[in-house]
């Protein structure tokens, strides 16, 4: 029983619903303050007027502290706010109607006209608060002056009448006026709170976005292909992320804090001023860099850095020594194709194609310049006999040492020493006259039969043995093609051949 009792009181005593409204909250305390204050004048005032034998009067202030004490509890349990004040206020004004219907021109009356507008303007704000004094204030005026002639009540002296309503508005329009103030007061603070809080949310927002931004960049930093180095304008670095670590194969405190530049290749260094320059001035640098890795071999790396604040750049590395090893043996591959499209494959000097390009182009050099284009056709001598009496290999020997000793006897740049075919030369000479060119060919046909190659079967001589062609052209003279130097020069070897062989035509 005793704690269903005290269950019931705690019950009674726990706000359920805690006003979310400030306003409301203000009028509740400010009616609990008038309660407790109403509530002691009541009891006096009430206790005074039952020793009367005014058990009516008794009654209205019974009903007002009755209704002063249900409205907190409602107020205080946070049901129907509004109702409260308004039903509190009507019990009031019957109480303090009655009290002046009653008469008597004591103070205590003095009590309710200072009680009433502070009643009505705190708990019903000053707008409905307006209606209700003015209302009141008219209700007073007419049971004062009595216009309508109504029977019954007391009869004030107009003296009296007047000091009260004077009274009742003095104080009601302080308390409007305090009201008044208070409200604005509120409102100011109320706007400078919600601006204040709407500047901590917008903080939050953006701190919050930063942190989201933060996040995804250092997600790129950690998870990026590439290897990422921050360093200062010393070369000191000051992070690093996972990547680089593994791609150098070093723990991060064999990183972190060292000079990149004991990384870089010796032969590098001596690059490095100008290019730490234009980093300096922010630009993008875009560069191949050799890295030692842990193992001490040195890695290539594509190195792309940029000045990112007064004293941080940020290089990013991307390893390319696979792909550099690939480009090279393409580039290898290459040239391989370009020496087998241009080159003999046998005696290495150029090739018939080779050749055939170079003629035209220097044909028309020639005819441009009004110069002469000189050409030989060599020939060895027997040598089909040389292939039957020594073997092909010997002849392959006998045509690689031939070559080299032609080419060893042309210059010029524009001159060409080619395989024509078979035991068949070309040499091409450029801006040569007949004498020139005869010359050359005296030349090597000299130093051929010089090399002494044995050869049984010549009927020319016991060595091996060259015959020329030579041909000489001014290009600009002829509407004809090239096709007539050759032409012309194999003419004078076959005369060469048939004049007895080893022999300039
Ligand atoms: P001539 O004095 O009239 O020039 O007589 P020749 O025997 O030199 O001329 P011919 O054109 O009758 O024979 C050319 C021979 O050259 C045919 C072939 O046996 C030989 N020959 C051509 N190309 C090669 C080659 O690449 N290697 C070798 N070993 N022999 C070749
Ligand atoms: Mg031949
Ligand atoms: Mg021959």
């Amino acid at each position: 029983m005793k704690l269903y009792l005290s269950e019931l009181l705690t019950r009674l005593v726990s706000r359920q619903n805690k006003i979310a409204d400030l306003d409301a909250e203000s009028r509740f305390l400010q009616y609990t303050v008038i309660s407790c204050a109403g509530l002691a004048a009541m009891i006096g005032f009430g206790l005074y007027n039952l020793f009367q034998g005014q058990y009516l009067l008794v009654l209205a202030i019974a009903s007002s502290a009755l209704g002063l004490v249900i409205g907190w509890i409602f107020l205080f349990r946070g049901l129907a706010g509004a109702m409260i004040y308004r039903a509190n206020v009507v019990l009031f004004y019957v109480l303090l109607f009655y009290v002046t219907y009653l008469g008597g021109e004591d103070h205590s009356k003095i009590l309710w006209v200072n009680i009433s507008p502070l009643i009505t303007f705190f708990l019903l704000g000053r707008s409905e608060g307006l209606v209700w004094i003015s209302a009141m204030w008219l209700c007073l005026f007419v049971y004062f002056f009595n216009p309508f002639e109504l029977s019954g009540g007391h009869v004030y002296s107009p003296g009296y009448a007047v000091r009260f309503l004077v009274s009742f508005t003095v104080i009601s329009v302080i308390t409007y006026f305090y009201e008044n103030f208070r409200h604005k007061y509120r409102a100011d603070m109320e706007e400078k709170n919600s601006r204040l809080l709407a500047e901590i949310q917008e903080r939050q927002k953006v701190e919050s976005s930063l942190r989201e931004s933060e996040a995804r960049y250092r997600a790129i930093y950690l998870h990026a292909a590439e290897g990422i180095l921050l360093i200062n304008f010393q070369g000191d670095i000051v992070e690093c992320n996972p990547q680089i670590l593994a791609m150098l194969g070093y723990r991060q405190p064999d990183v972190v804090g060292r000079n990149i530049f004991t990384f870089f290749h010796p032969e590098d260094l001596i690059r490095l001023p100008p290019q730490i320059e234009k980093l300096r001035s922010g630009e993008v640098l875009f560069i191949e860099r050799r890295l030692r890795t842990a193992s001490g071999i040195y890695l290539l790396f594509e190195q792309s850095g940029k000045k990112i604040s007064e004293d941080l750049i940020i290089l990013l590395y991307r390893d390319i020594t696979e792909r550099k090893i690939a480009e090279l043996a393409l580039e290898r591959a290459n040239q391989a194709l370009d020496r087998l499209a241009h080159f003999d494959g046998l005696t290495q000097i150029a090739n018939r194609r080779r050749f055939d390009h170079a003629l035209s182009t220097e044909w028309l050099r020639m005819k441009r310049e009004g110069k002469d284009i000189g050409l030989i056709l060599a020939d060895i001598d027997y040598f089909k006999q040389f292939n039957d009496i020594y073997g092909h290999q010997a002849g392959d020997d006998c045509l690689r040492s031939v070559a080299s000793t032609l080419a060893s006897l042309v210059h010029r740049p524009a001159d060409m020493v080619a395989r024509y075919g078979g035991e068949e030369f070309v040499i091409l000479l450029p801006d040569t006259d007949l004498e020139g060119c005869r010359q050359i060919a005296e030349k090597m046909r000299l130093k051929v039969e010089q090399s002494r190659i044995p050869h049984r079967g010549s009927t020319a001589h016991s060595v091996v043995t060259m015959s020329f062609g030579v041909a000489v052209i001014s290009p600009g003279d002829t509407q004809d093609g090239y096709e007539v130097l050759v032409g012309a020069a194999d003419k004078a070897l076959y005369q060469a051949k048939e004049g007895g062989r080893n022999r300039i035509v």
